[in-house]
């Protein structure tokens, strides 16, 4: 009946320790588990195969047993039956377990009677420009499930108790028989719970669960960025079977500003200054993002483009008592119209620096766009 080499399936020798018997158990059954492997028909076999082989291999008197020969195997393994449905599903769960995250991809049918966390929620929030530079708390309506209040996540109609499943005796795993061992996998009528609900309750249609749109006020910290991820813990949906709540998550989406453009902590504003203003030095305002003003002291020669820094005028850091910068870039504005005394007074100064202004007259000059 034993039709393969159990020492082959793991891919080891007859020798091999516990240890590596269960490290080759984990890696194939990680590697050949149906849930991982959606399009390969064939894997669900030589899951159950490597299964089987660590069963055996795994429990030293098994594993004696089927050194010693394959008779004395069959007749031993006849009577241990039903020893062996629940040890190998143990074993199983046990895998699931210490898989962590990976286990979730196995589904978490194997794992229903658990304490289970429930799921992290993530929703995102418009902010007014503002609103996001000042801090704000909001209310963010967030679709959370939770256990059903009518049924206490029975899922029975009031009055009513769910009934023992009566495929599974309770158990909520059913084993198949595969030849002459047997395999150990969540029983299907009750869907690995060991219990059926006969008369469902109304509130939830009978999963115990429901959704809610809870209001939940979130603390946006003052600085905040678009992008941002601001966590709430506990916020989340409801934990089953005593499990704790996942965490909400907000996500911020800042509205743009139409003259600060943020740059991390910083903000950067582009302010114009006239030729003069820009050849002589001047003493400008510049406006804050939070409202309000701030001098600057231009220095003569200011070029077009420069950049200037006033420390702490940005925004606010998020969870921080610094601010960042307010970057101020300098666009020199040349005057389109001059009126009669200002041509003179330029012309002066064409003379005065040298400069014939008058040889572009002599040159035909298209202008090229706006
Ligand atoms: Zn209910
Ligand atoms: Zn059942």
């Amino acid at each position: 009946m034993e039709t393969k080499d159990l020492y082959k399936v793991l891919g080891l020798s007859r020798e091999a320790s516990q240890d590596e018997i269960r490290r080759s158990y984990r890696k194939l059954a990680r590697a050949n588990h149906p849930d991982a492997n959606p399009d390969d028909p064939s894997a669900e076999n030589r899951f159950k195969e490597v299964q089987h082989a660590y069963e055996v291999l795994s429990n030293p008197e098994k594993r004696r047993e089927y050194d010693e020969g394959p008779r004395s195997f069959f007749n031993q393994q006849g009577r241990a039956q039903g020893q062996a449905r629940t040890a190998g599903f143990s074993d199983v769960s046990d895998l699931f377990e210490s898989f962590g995250s990976f286990g979730d991809v196995f589904g978490s049918s194997a794992r229903a009677t658990a304490a289970t966390r429930g799921k992290d929620i993530r929703v995102s929030v418009n902010l007014k420009f503002k609103d996001a530079l000042s801090g704000v708390t909001t209310r963010v309506g967030v679709p959370v499930e939770e256990g059903c209040g009518q049924c206490r996540g029975s899922g029975a109609a009031p009055g009513t108790t769910p009934k023992t499943c009566p495929e599974c005796g309770g158990r909520g795993t059913k084993s198949r028989d595969q030849g002459f061992f047997a395999l150990s996998e969540p029983c299907s009528r009750c869907e690995g719970s060991g219990r059926i609900v006969e008369t469902p309750c109304n509130q939830c249609g009978g999963a115990g669960r429901v959704r809610r749109n809870r209001q939940i006020a979130v603390k946006i910290p003052a600085g905040a960025k678009d992008g941002m991820r601001i966590r709430v813990p506990g916020r989340g949906h409801a934990g089953q079977k005593g499990g704790q709540a996942g965490d909400l998550f907000v996500v911020t989406r800042v509205e743009e500003h139409p003259v600060f453009e943020r740059r991390g902590d910083d903000f950067v504003v582009g302010v114009p200054v006239s030729v003069v203003e820009a050849a002589l030095g001047a003493e400008i305002q510049i406006p804050r993002p939070e409202g309000g003003t701030v001098r600057l002291r231009l220095p003569a020669g200011t070029q077009n483009g420069k950049q200037f820094k006033v420390r702490g005028a940005g925004a606010s850091k998020p969870r921080s008592e610094e601010s960042g910068d307010l970057i101020v870039r300098v666009s020199v504005v040349v005057p389109r119209k001059l009126k009669k005394r200002e041509r003179e007074i330029l012309e002066a100064l064409a003379e005065e620096r040298d400069e014939d202004v008058r040889a572009g007259l002599f040159r035909e000059v298209g202008e090229v766009g706006a």
